[in-house]
């Protein structure tokens, strides 16, 4: 068996000088907020419309869509030795809950320029603390619940006040007193830690590879530094109702780059409280 197979291998290779692992990715079914990872794409260059992914040395590739991400994607893959592959990806179009309130009174609470600037430079801190691109095995290795309990916000959710549409909410909001533990859905490396941003009060963010986030906001306490190395399930926080919040709850968002990406849609559904 093993000679049959070294002679299949050898004659393989007399015929095409690589042999690539068919290029694959899961999930199939595709959605807007979809955190998609693939592979067998060894040595090939890809793209998603007009994103050049990274491929890593095991020829895996991660990328995602946005929460308002046109109905179809083009993946094409340029793999050494071999004709161009194209493939049309269909985005199945979701409805997010919208939440229209009128008549309020004019909104008290504007920041004024102290504050514009203190968020503008929140705003960039968080944008440096997930430009990392590492070729890690994190991201592949599956994802847990940071915290269960019940879920109060979800992903995509919006609000219009007074006819003005609010910036849609991008992450899943877990309602649990503050101190509860949270620990990290997938190992990574702590890339952000502040105690108090403007909107999202106690905020970390975890670096899972491939360009790949999770951002934990209104915490009450950090247990984790910058730079440090977590493993999945270690503990990273309390939960908390830091910067502009109603109650305690963790808000969980994740990125792919630039795109905002579901959670929920990486996780089992949430435990039975
Ligand atoms: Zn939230």
């Amino acid at each position: 068996m093993r000679n049959l197979k070294s002679l299949f291998v050898l004659m393989a290779g007399l015929v095409v000088t690589h042999v690539n692992a068919e290029i694959q990715w899961q999930p199939k079914e595709i959605q807007q907020g979809q955190l998609v990872r693939g592979s067998g794409a060894k040595g090939c260059q890809l793209r998603m419309d007009s994103e050049e992914l990274q491929v890593d040395e095991a020829g895996r590739f991660v990328f995602g869509f946005g929460r308002d991400y046109q109905p179809k994607a083009l993946l094409t893959a340029h793999c050494p030795g071999q004709a161009m592959q194209a493939w049309e990806l269909d985005i199945a179009q979701r409805e997010y809950r919208i939440q229209r309130i009128d008549g309020l009174p004019p909104s008290k609470v504007t920041p004024n320029q102290d504050q514009l600037k203190r968020i503008r430079k929140e705003v960039a801190a968080a944008k440096t603390a997930r430009a990392r691109r590492d070729e890690r095995e994190d991201i592949f290795e599956g994802f847990v619940w940071p915290a269960t309990g019940p879920i109060s916000g979800v992903y995509g959710s919006q609000r219009i006040l007074n006819g003005n549409p609010r910036r849609p909410h991008f992450g899943i909001d877990i309602a649990r007193p503050t101190g509860t533990p949270t620990v990290a859905p997938a190992a990574g490396v702590i890339t952000l830690v502040h105690e108090d941003m403007y909107f999202s009060g106690g905020t970390v963010i975890i670096d899972h590879g491939h360009g790949v986030t999770s951002s934990f906001l209104h915490l009450s306490k950090i247990h984790v530094k910058e730079g440090q190395r977590v493993e999945q399930g270690e503990l990273v926080a309390d939960i908390g109702a830091t910067g502009r919040v109603t109650g305690p709850h963790l808000d969980w968002r994740m990125n792919w780059r630039g795109e905002r990406v579901d959670p929920e849609l990486l996780v089992p559904p949430m435990p039975a409280q």
